[in-house]
């Protein structure tokens, strides 16, 4: 019989890495898992008076430890201190969010080469790294829950997206073949790929377009999300929590290899 073992999960105190958690869906993933009773390690760049901030608001939720640590996920030295520290100072590595991610927008030929290296760094390269290092440590325990912050853009393609469309590609198709590495194990690998989610990676991107066709912030809000997602709603981040939170439990042992979409039907089309 299938029990709900989420709340179990609080019982466990696990222990929960989410990258990029100062700000958007990293930060509301972090607040899902802190009610859920998860220790947690977060990075992410930002003011300290912010990260103190959020660190604050993740114990008030319910986190028993939560800590921040400093670390750019473009230097792979950086990653390798993240999750050596993360078990370190909390005693376990169980789930992994790889949620930090930068966007570039720009046709192909007026693309910067250095702008598409940074975005494959941060969005894909640097969950190679968190996820070769942590599987040692889950193995060890025979019990892991990996989750890649996808895209659509990890299943379909749009205009001046090369490197995030490539990087996200790159990330969905990485999940499976750790999902397939580990099948016989306790350790999980999926991706969830969000349609529009408003953060302030999109309010870059709904400015873009005020300034571009010269239209009030409101209406390049309608034009971004009514172009490609048929809900005409943004997603809401604690969607995307309440999703990574039932990834990572006992109940979706079964669940892996998957790239989910939750998107309000953008590839339903
Ligand atoms: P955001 O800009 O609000 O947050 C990104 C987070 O990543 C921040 O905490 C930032 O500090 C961190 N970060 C960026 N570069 C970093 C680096 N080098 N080292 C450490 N941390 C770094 O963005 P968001 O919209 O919340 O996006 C989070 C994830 O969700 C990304 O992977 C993004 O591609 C994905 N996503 C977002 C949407 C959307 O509509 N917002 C849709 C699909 C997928």
């Amino acid at each position: 019989m299938v029990t709900n073992k989420m709340t179990d999960n609080a019982n466990n105190n696990r222990v929960a890495l989410i990258t990029g958690a100062t700000s958007g869906i990293g930060k509301a993933i972090a607040e899902t898992f802190a009610k859920a009773g998860y220790k947690l390690a977060i990075n992410g760049f930002g003011e300290k008076s912010g990260i103190d901030q959020v660190l604050a608001e993740l114990k008030k939720a319910g986190a028993p430890q939560a800590v921040y640590i400093a670390s750019d996920m473009g230097k792979a030295a950086d990653v390798e201190q993240l999750i050596a520290s993360t078990n370190e100072q909390l005693g376990s590595l169980d789930v992994l969010v790889n949620n930090a991610g930068i966007q570039h927008t720009d046709n192909i030929e007026d693309f910067p080469p250095e702008k598409w290296d940074q975005v494959i760094a941060i969005n894909l390269t640097a969950a190679f790294h968190t996820i070769r290092l942590s599987v040692p440590l889950m193995k060890a325990r025979n019990f892991g829950r990996i989750i890649n912050i996808a895209s659509v853009h990890g299943l379909v393609g749009s205009c001046q997206k090369s490197a995030y469309v490539a990087s996200k590609h790159g990330l969905v198709g990485m999940t499976k073949v750790v999902a397939l590495e580990l099948a016989e194990t306790g350790i999980t690998c999926n991706a969830v790929c969000p349609g529009w989610v408003l953060t302030p990676l999109v309010e870059k991107q709904v400015a873009a377009i005020a300034e571009r066709d010269k239209i009030n912030y409101e209406a390049a809000v309608h034009k971004l999300v009514s172009e490609k997602q048929p809900s005409n709603k943004f997603v809401e981040q604690a969607e995307l929590g309440a999703l990574c939170l039932f990834l990572a439990s006992d109940a979706a042992r079964s669940i892996t290899g998957v790239s989910l979409p939750i998107d309000g039907g953008w590839t339903a089309r």
